[in-house]
């Protein structure tokens, strides 16, 4: 039997495990029942399983049955707090919670690549390090888990790292979608808080006034980002918050502003900061006012390895035929913590689409909405691929190995 249809053979014990996560959906870092319910499924499974102390992580790892390096797969554990709207049948017991995102299906998928895994371990040539990680949609769970040691939770550090996403719009149901290079944003906020003087409105003279050097600052880093940045390479600022003084005829001591600022690769991350920073203190010490800048980092860029991103290509138009993979032209805005693994281990993140079949891919309710509605039935898809991609991987570092070393003065074999 191949994966796909190991996979196929398992689909209704994954649609019947991902209902039962949706109907109590947690948020956060700390989702006790949702790792009882992940611990009871991988239950039996001749796996390694380890849970985090930062947060209610579970780390499961399958040693093969040949040596061999190790892989990691990656599922989110956490919901929204959104108050369901779906109309399933299986939607949120939780008031206030509901998994929006998807990552209902995540864990069903993960799960399902650890039972057909399992049943296979006598043939992988090395491990898969199975990631179950709260608190992507805030405040970030995969930093603590790497802290604990996931990536080398089998011993050696990872070689490779995948994860996938679902969307309840824009792909239709069972299209897979990826890129090469960046795939979602950085998403940062920065903190201004303009100091001056505080005054009598009606001798401007005898204060310094903070809020027009502010006004001029919100105007100005506009007009940086369009002169400074590569239009091909964007950035965003947007100034979502603005505060000062009390009353017409006082001049206040300080005034406030908060943006939030995305960019699509680590260089214009840097270069988007460096220039805030030019802009504020520029525009405050032309006006005699000092500013204080509170630079608070989100999640980094996703940055897909290329060589790991044409392989997950390869590998969906060889499981499913290329009707079912598109290359993306632009990256998501959205923001992503697997991005923390993919700056430490080359891999690829790659989308799902789980729109209805009933439902227009264009104009459905996308992820986060209360209406979103994901369709289970690519959970075996989702298996498969994640599946099939680390037996590959692990074959593709055991034939690597399995190359004569070259000698001195030899070319080596490739
Ligand atoms: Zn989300
Ligand atoms: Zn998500």
């Amino acid at each position: 039997m191949t994966l796909l249809e190991d996979a196929q053979a398992i689909q209704a014990d994954l649609v019947q495990l991902r209902r039962t996560l949706h109907r109590e959906p947690e948020i956060g870092s700390n989702l006790p029942l949702t790792q009882a319910k992940v611990l009871a499924a991988l239950d039996g499974l001749p796996l390694e399983i380890t849970t985090g102390t930062a947060l209610t992580s579970v780390t499961a790892v399958l040693r093969g049955g040949q040596p061999g390096p190790a892989v990691l797969l990656r599922s989110d554990m956490d919901a929204l707090p959104v108050a369901e709207l779906s109309g399933e049948s299986f939607a949120s017991q939780i008031d206030g919670a509901m998994h929006a995102c998807g990552h209902d299906l995540h864990m069903a998928i993960l799960v399902g690549v650890a039972r057909m895994l399992s049943a296979r371990r006598d043939e992988l040539p090395g491990s898969i390090v199975f990631m179950f990680q709260p608190a992507e949609e805030g405040p970030g769970g995969a930093e603590p888990m790497i802290d604990e040691g996931v990536l080398d939770a089998a011993g050696t550090r990872a070689i490779a790292a995948y994860g996938l996403h679902v969307s309840s719009a824009h792909n239709p149901g069972g299209v897979f979608s990826g890129r090469r290079g960046s795939l979602m944003s950085a998403s940062d906020t920065v903190a201004v808080t303009v100091l001056g003087q505080g005054g009598h409105g009606s001798r401007p003279h005898r204060a310094k006034d903070p809020i027009p050097a502010a006004c001029e600052m919100v105007t100005a880093l506009s007009t940086r980002v369009t002169r400074s940045h590569d239009i091909f390479d964007p950035v965003v600022i947007t100034v979502g918050s603005f505060h000062a003084g009390t009353a017409a005829n006082v001049i206040p001591a300080s005034a406030h502003f908060d943006a939030t600022v995305r960019s699509f690769s680590p260089d214009a991350r840097a270069k988007v900061h460096q220039s805030i920073a030019e802009v504020l203190t520029g525009i405050a010490h032309a006006h005699g006012l000092e500013v204080q800048i509170d630079r608070r980092d989100g999640y980094p860029v996703t940055v897909n390895d290329d060589t790991e991103a044409e392989f997950v290509a390869a590998t969906i138009t060889d499981l499913s035929g290329a009707e079912r993979y598109r290359w993306m032209d632009h990256p998501e805005s959205g923001s992503e913590d697997f991005s923390f693994v993919l700056a430490a281990v080359p891999g690829s993140f790659v989308f799902l689409g789980a729109c209805p079949q009933e439902l227009d891919p264009a104009t459905a309710p996308v992820n986060h909405a209360p209406q979103a509605r994901f369709d289970d039935g690519v959970l075996a898809d989702g298996a498969a691929l994640l599946a099939e991609l680390a037996v590959r991987r692990l074959a593709r570092a055991a034939t690597a190995d399995a190359l004569p070393a070259p000698r001195e003065g030899e070319a080596a074999i490739v």
